[in-house]
């Protein structure tokens, strides 16, 4: 086995997976306690899954379990992307034994350089637009008098 490639047992809320995590994930799958979680690590390369254990089978089964996931990407928040919702199905009675969510900043996308003086430019224009639309308001309404 490779130094920085280790088996490792990975929790998810309808049972566990065995596979094998780079450093980098299991960083990312440790949430301060003894255990690793799947959640936070999001969706692993089904070759790197050993064997998984179904709660709802209360069985241990070779291989991955099904990995189903979509690419949304939609704004959930300001800046903030959902890119991708998955799970982690038992491939025997379909229980799911973890989900998963990642999100990306929106500005983290694309070119972000570009992206933000441009948002930031709008909103100044949008307020001036708005005083604007104030001031001949008020205008109008000096003359109606
Ligand atoms: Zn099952």
């Amino acid at each position: 086995m490779s130094e920085d490639l280790r088996i490792k047992k990975l929790r998810g809320s309808g049972g566990f997976v065995i596979a094998q995590v780079t450093d980098e994930q299991q960083s990312k799958g440790n949430l301060g306690g003894p255990d690793l979680f799947l959640a936070p690590i999001g969706r692993l390369d089904v070759e790197s899954i050993k064997k998984y254990t179904c709660n709802t089978c209360d069985k241990e089964y070779e291989g991955s379990p099904k990995i189903e996931y979509e690419n949304p990407n939609e704004e959930v928040a300001e800046n903030l992307i959902l890119a991708e919702r998955g799970q982690y199905i038992c491939t025997i009675c379909g229980s799911p034994i973890a989900e998963y969510r990642e999100f990306k900043k929106q500005n983290e996308l694309g070119d972000v350089g570009n992206a933000k003086p441009i948002e930031m430019q709008t909103e100044i224009g949008q307020e001036v637009m708005n005083e604007v639309q104030q001031q001949s308001d008020d205008q109008y309404h000096e003359f109606d008098k």
